[in-house]
């Protein structure tokens, strides 16, 4: 039986009825253009192959009854009309705030049985959270097949994430979990939101793309994320522009001579990695895929020297995969914890794995976990 006939079983299972359908959406790794969301620069996500599914049936009474096979029991249930910030704690804040984000913006939804499955691993910087949100607002809207209502269901479940679960995230993992499709990093640029499907299919040039799953939690994360935000926009004001990637690459040095010393390699990482993102679409674009590796490589010391949110293991994984012949390898996300990305030609890819669980079985850390990923579909009807 197919993974989506599987999640309308466990519906079944849960909730004494049949599901009116399932959806789901996948989670994401970011190849490049990292901390460039709030500053108004690119990023570029693709789909993994691990995903949320959500089974969900509408409800006459306007109860919204919400589980997870992640926490068994009974469902958690809220009254869909009295949804507020604040009013559902827990896991259940992300589908809820989703219910109440779309309500807000006249979707109509009303209440419902929903129960969601996911093989995205959750803390682990590949964004079950986003995956969830958007896999639950397809279930409660139905099938959305226009690109740009994806992206206006991706502002609308980011809303719900900042509000129900307190999380000030930016729009690239709600926009890739809606919006990425097989074959291409999804090219958005944020500080107007326009898209761009760019090809990449590293298997057909030879090539083979690893995630590597640190295991690490990013305990750090939030604080350090505030104050390497509050950074760059001390850099933008005392640069007198209003994004740091209003910055031309050519205006850097002159710009960092202005700047007092701490805030320096903060815009530093900042301009430079906007413009890796531009070489790597034109790269990409350009179908050599291959010379892509360098960027990630120069990408992940700038945000170790510079932007100082690496850490030991995710240094490490970068350094053991290169030892092995990689390509190139960056941390992906936020930092502190969470995964590196590595890109390898396909008779390397072995060695990598091999390489990066040896270091840190001899570094005394946990076994890392080693994923081939192939960039693949964003949300969907899946039954
Ligand atoms: P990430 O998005 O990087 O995986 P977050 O901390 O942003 O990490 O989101 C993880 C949270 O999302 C979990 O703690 C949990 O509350 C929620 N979550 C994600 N997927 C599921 C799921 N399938 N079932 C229940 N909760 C989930
Ligand atoms: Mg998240």
């Amino acid at each position: 039986m197919s993974r989506a006939g599987r999640v309308a079983d466990a519906f079944r299972a849960v909730f004494g009825r049949a599901c009116a359908g399932v959806w789901s959406a996948p989670g994401r790794v970011n190849l490049l253009g990292e901390h460039t969301d709030y500053n108004g620069g690119s990023v570029l996500p693709l789909a993994l192959p691990l995903r949320t599914w959500a089974a969900a049936a509408p409800r006459a009474d306007g109860l919204l009854r919400l589980h997870s096979a992640l926490f068994p029991g009974e469902p958690v249930e809220v009254a869909a009309a009295g949804l507020a910030p604040g009013a559902v704690r827990g896991w259940a804040a992300y589908p809820a705030g989703v219910a109440w984000a779309l309500r807000r913006a006249g979707y109509g939804t009303g209440g419902a049985d929903v129960h969601v499955e996911t093989d995205v691993p959750l803390g682990a910087g590949l964004s079950s959270s986003a995956a969830l949100e958007v896999a639950v607002a397809l279930a409660l809207t139905g099938a959305v097949e226009r690109e740009a209502d994806r992206l206006v269901l991706a502002r609308l479940v980011r809303e719900a994430e900042h509000a129900f679960a307190g999380v000030p995230c930016g729009i690239m993992d709600q926009a890739a979990a809606a919006c990425c499709t097989t074959g291409h990093v999804l090219h958005l640029r944020t500080r107007d939101l326009a898209l761009r499907q760019v090809p990449f299919d590293p298997v057909a040039h030879g090539l083979r793309l690893l995630v590597v799953d640190t295991g690490v939690a990013h305990a750090l994360r939030d604080g350090a994320y505030a104050a390497r935000r509050a950074g760059c926009e001390a850099g933008a004001r005392a640069l007198g522009v209003r994004l740091l990637c209003d910055l031309d690459p050519g205006q850097l040095d002159g710009a960092l001579g202005a700047l007092d010393e701490p805030l320096r390699p903060l815009v530093r990482h900042v301009v430079t990695e906007e413009e890796r993102v531009g070489r790597a679409v034109a790269r990409l674009e350009a179908g050599d895929p291959r010379s892509v590796g360098g960027l990630l490589t120069a990408g992940h010391a700038s945000l170790r020297d510079d932007f100082a949110v690496s850490c030991a293991e995710l240094d490490l994984a970068v350094a053991a995969a290169l030892r092995a012949g990689a390509l190139g390898a960056r941390m992906t996300g936020g930092g502190f914890g969470g995964s590196a990305v590595v890109l390898a030609e396909e008779a390397a890819a072995g060695r990598v794995g091999r390489e990066v669980a040896a270091a840190f079985a001899a570094a005394g850390h946990r076994p890392p976990r080693v994923l081939p990923v192939e960039p693949g579909d964003g949300a969907r009807r899946d039954l």
